[in-house]
């Protein structure tokens, strides 16, 4: 049986920043994944700047012309109707995830990294796992980056999430027709609790729909409506997966095995942002394993790897609250009505997708038009009219 510091299952953006990093370590590592690469992902594939960050760091890259489209135009929609056309947002690049993903599992292999490929792993010990085809590897520490369906996470819970409480998305990948611009486009509506998406690629947009899977009875018809408001091709067969947000794991591993990006539940429950949250958790996990190893207390690693992604688990409680105010139907109407009126909710949204605002920032951004709002509610229970 061969021996590694650390194993990490799935090679995903998460196990990829995780690999590169522990390799940067000197650690022994090896990368398990089921598929072999190029692999497909269904994923809008909109990589935010604060993806482009963690790419950076952990990388060493850059947003590339061969990799990323870039845009600075975006439509929010309600129901089709317009809310806002942004045509000066911050850039926002868009990436097809079977490049991308293959880009980094190649990056993590050159970093020094074994690869063991197209085998799922069928048992996991607190000391070994065993591949499909019955190859046992051992490990000193593990990091479950195994995606929404988690057999790691299933293994140490029972169960990965809860498929009530997290999201589904159905998507598309549309030809691009020369009549559409290169705008990305959102629509609030088009599913509840979630949102529906057109993001123009170089020869595709992939169109989808996603929201809390409890709160949509048939995705199904919404994806069906949303492909029609898009006139995007009614042939073609939706593929879905679950997405984890807002449904983060509060302790996302035990001891010396870590959970990490859609495995540990970090996507953002408003955006559906994951593939930042999932190259962060990678980096935050295999520094921990690091750092644990080198005090050779491999068990220490999870409570390091809590302080360190606590900061995220943070920001995704936030959010959480927030999705309390945007979401639900009794003060939805007021959230597209300010989106509509006003210019600082879609730029705050914007900025917060550049990778340049926090939800805390929208939350301050809020608190200092309190005074506005109040008068702007008592103005019409009291039923004033503006004079002209
Ligand atoms: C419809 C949809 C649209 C989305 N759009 C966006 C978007 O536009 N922008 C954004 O930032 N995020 C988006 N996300 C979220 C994003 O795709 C995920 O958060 C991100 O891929 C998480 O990365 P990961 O590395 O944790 O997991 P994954 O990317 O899922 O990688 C997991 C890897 O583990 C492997 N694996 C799974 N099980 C096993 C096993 N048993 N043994 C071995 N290997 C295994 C898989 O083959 C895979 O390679 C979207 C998600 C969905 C579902």
């Amino acid at each position: 049986m061969k021996n590694y510091d650390l194993i990490v299952v799935g090679s995903g953006p998460a196990g990829s920043a995780a690999a590169v990093t522990a390799c940067k370590h000197g650690l022994s590592v090896a990368i398990v994944d089921k598929a072999t690469f190029p692999r497909d992902k269904l994923c809008g594939g909109l990589f935010t700047g604060r993806s482009q960050k963690a790419m950076r760091a952990i990388f060493s890259r850059e947003v590339s012309d061969d990799m990323f489209s870039t845009c600075d135009h975006i439509r929010f929609y309600a129901s089709g109707d317009l809310l806002a056309d942004v045509k000066d947002a911050p850039p926002m690049h868009l990436t097809m995830r079977r490049d991308f993903d293959a880009m980094l599992h190649g990056d993590a292999v050159d970093a020094g990294a074994e690869p063991y490929l197209g085998q799922p792993i069928t048992e996991l010990s607190d000391t070994a796992l065993t591949l499909r085809d019955g190859t046992t590897l051992g490990f000193k520490t593990l990091i479950g980056a195994d995606g929404v369906n988690s057999f790691v996470a299933r293994t140490l819970f029972g169960r990965p999430f809860d498929p009530e409480t997290i999201g589904f998305g159905l998507e598309i990948e549309t030809p691009l027709v020369p009549s559409r611009d290169d705008a990305v486009e959102v629509d609030f509506d088009a599913a509840q609790w979630g949102y529906g998406w057109a993001f123009p690629k170089r020869k595709t947009v992939t169109v989808g729909v996603g929201g809390i899977n409890s709160r949509n009875a048939d995705m199904k018809a919404n994806m069906a409506a949303y492909v029609d408001q898009t006139n995007s091709d009614t042939d073609l067969k939706y593929k879905g997966q679950y997405l984890p947000f807002g449904d983060y794991k509060k302790a996302p591993g035990r001891n010396h095995i870590l959970l990490v990006g859609d495995a540990a539940g970090l996507v953002d429950p408003i955006t559906g942002e994951g593939i930042a949250l999932a190259m962060e958790s990678g980096e935050h996990a295999a520094n921990a394993a690091a750092q644990a190893l080198k005090l050779g207390a491999p068990h220490k690693a999870y409570k390091l790897y809590m302080k360190a992604v606590g900061p995220i688990q943070r920001s995704l409680s936030e959010a959480r609250l927030w999705r309390m105010i945007m979401f639900p139907q009794a003060t939805h109407g007021y959230f597209v009505r300010t989106f509509k009126r006003g210019s600082w909710l879609p730029m705050k949204y914007l900025q917060m997708l550049a990778g340049e605002a926090e939800y805390a920032d929208i939350r301050f951004a809020l608190i200092q038009r309190i005074p506005k709002l109040i008068w702007r509610l008592t103005k019409h229970k009291l039923g004033f009219r503006q004079p002209g």
